[in-house]
């Protein structure tokens, strides 16, 4: 796949793998299917939500060589939903076939201290941080920061698991025991007004494109809601399409990246985190636009044309979870509705999400 320069489309008909099996493959597999494009599902769990809606399907582990081969044999493009697909798949796999976004932006994104020192290196900012290898550095840490602060581990969280909010040097040693003892960062406390994010895409010709930043509000650290317009002044909207636009070229990034912000009062702009995917704050583009985060992605990752990202409406997206999937017949006449077809819901699982729109500003 070339990654600059005039891309070769990949013709209707051809086969978008993907690894992962969530409702974002799923809402990818989707958006294939509409451009006459076919998908296959590769993941690791019998009970997947995207197997559903796949030309084809793979149940095997991520680190079995032989069964990626075989699914590599049958895609044209492979692409992934989740952040957390293991460094030796990619390669294994990138023999085989073309793999976008590629390895380094899952390289950098899978390891908080990696991805803040990128962006630090990039001029762009973000909260302070250090690097936390030991008890004795946790607290160190800490008294360098002089203020609360979050105890994150590099790899492997999301959705709040994985970090703890500390507000002494003990509590810092002892959150740092408490997560396992594993390589983390501490970072300050942001006391920030609101937090934002940029759903952008670049393509294989070097275009980019970026959707309005949404107005993300969390529940015990999952997204709750996301509104479109954020009320961020135009001018902060230009800032973090730059910044977007900036990470997205540093990694010569093909596909749709998510830039979560935080927002301070005095308006600054710090990057929290890049997710190299599909975002759930971006859902909203589904009803919100011409061209959806999961077709931009598809558009991408098949060498077509972006699709215009502009918004010709005002959006809400809620997302459905846990045990609320149960009241669906209160739901079931709404528009923009979205169901995953997750079979068990379990506390603090995405099961949907429903967007309402209203005439755009
Ligand atoms: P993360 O896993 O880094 O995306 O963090 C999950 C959520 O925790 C964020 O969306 C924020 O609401 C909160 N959070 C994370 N880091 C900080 C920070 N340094 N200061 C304040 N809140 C934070």
């Amino acid at each position: 796949m070339p990654q600059t320069g005039k891309p070769e489309p990949l013709p209707p008909g051809s086969t978008i793998g993907i690894l992962g099996g969530g409702q974002l493959g799923r809402m990818l597999a989707l958006a294939a299917a509409r451009l006459g494009l076919k998908t296959h599902v590769y993941s690791d769990e019998s009970e997947s939500c995207a197997f559903y809606v796949a030309s084809e399907t793979t149940r095997a582990s991520f680190r079995d060589p032989k069964e990626l081969a075989k699914f590599a044999r049958r895609c044209d493009a492979v692409t992934f939903e989740f952040e957390n697909v293991p460094d030796e798949t990619v390669r294994e796999l990138m023999q085989h076939v073309p793999v976008a976004p590629g390895p380094e932006p899952l390289r950098i994104a899978q390891d908080r201290f990696l991805e803040k020192s990128f962006l630090q290196q990039k001029g762009l900012l973000t909260a302070p941080f250090h690097n936390v290898a030991s008890e004795s550095q946790a607290r160190e840490a800490f008294t360098a920061l002089a203020g609360p602060a979050v105890l994150k581990t590099r790899r492997l969280g999301y959705d709040g698991k994985g970090q703890r909010i500390v507000k002494t040097a003990e509590d810092a040693a002892r959150a740092f025991a408490e997560l396992g003892g594993v390589p983390s960062i501490l970072e300050g406390f942001v006391e920030f007004a609101f937090e934002t994010s940029v759903i952008a895409a670049r393509g294989q010709d070097g275009a980019f494109a970026a959707y309005d930043p949404a107005l993300n509000e969390h529940e015990h650290h999952i997204l709750r809601r996301s509104t479109v317009p954020s009320g961020l002044p135009e001018k902060k909207v230009q800032e973090a399409f730059a910044m977007a636009r900036r990470i997205a070229e540093a990694l010569n990034y093909i596909g749709v990246l998510g830039v979560e912000l935080f927002v301070t009062k005095d308006l600054r702009l710090l990057v929290n985190e890049i997710a190299p995917r599909v975002h759930n704050s971006g859902h909203w583009t589904l009803e919100g636009c011409a061209v959806s985060q999961f077709e931009q992605h598809i558009r991408a990752v098949a060498g077509w044309p972006l699709g215009d990202p502009a918004r010709h409406s005002n959006a809400v997206m809620r997302n459905i979870i846990g045990a609320e999937v149960e009241d669906w017949k209160q739901l079931a006449g709404r528009a923009g509705l979205h169901l995953y077809g997750k079979r068990v819901a379990r506390p603090g699982r995405k099961m949907g999400h429903v967007t309402t729109i209203s005439p755009g500003e």
